[in-house]
């Protein structure tokens, strides 16, 4: 993926801005949960291509994002794990063993 850069919008989980790949000066709003999960972004491919089969009750999937979205998520994915790993190694939550043990 390229550097484009990606920020978290304060306090909401979820909602990101992506900088623009052909306007570098520009950032266009992702919010990932949205769609059940599928994810909107306010660029115009989104809005053209992606939207209408979404609006229309298609199922999250990977088609049916832009690259904006896709590159959200990957940022998110990443903190989500990193949070994980961090919970796992600090002893907050059970070793993985343990916690299949007890199911
Ligand atoms: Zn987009």
């Amino acid at each position: 993926m390229a550097d484009a850069i990606v920020r978290n919008v304060t306090h909401e989980v979820g909602r990101y801005w992506v900088q623009s790949r052909s306007q570098p000066d520009q950032e266009h709003l992702c919010d990932l949960l949205y769609f059940d999960g599928n994810g909107k972004c306010s660029c115009q491919n989104f809005q053209f291509t992606c939207e209408p089969k979404l609006v229309r009750g298609a199922k999250p999937d990977k088609t049916l994002r832009c690259w904006h979205l896709r590159l959200a998520r990957e940022v998110f994915l990443q903190d989500v794990l990193t949070v994980m790993a961090r919970k796992e190694k600090d002893g907050a939550k059970p070793k993985r063993t343990e916690y299949q043990l007890k199911r």
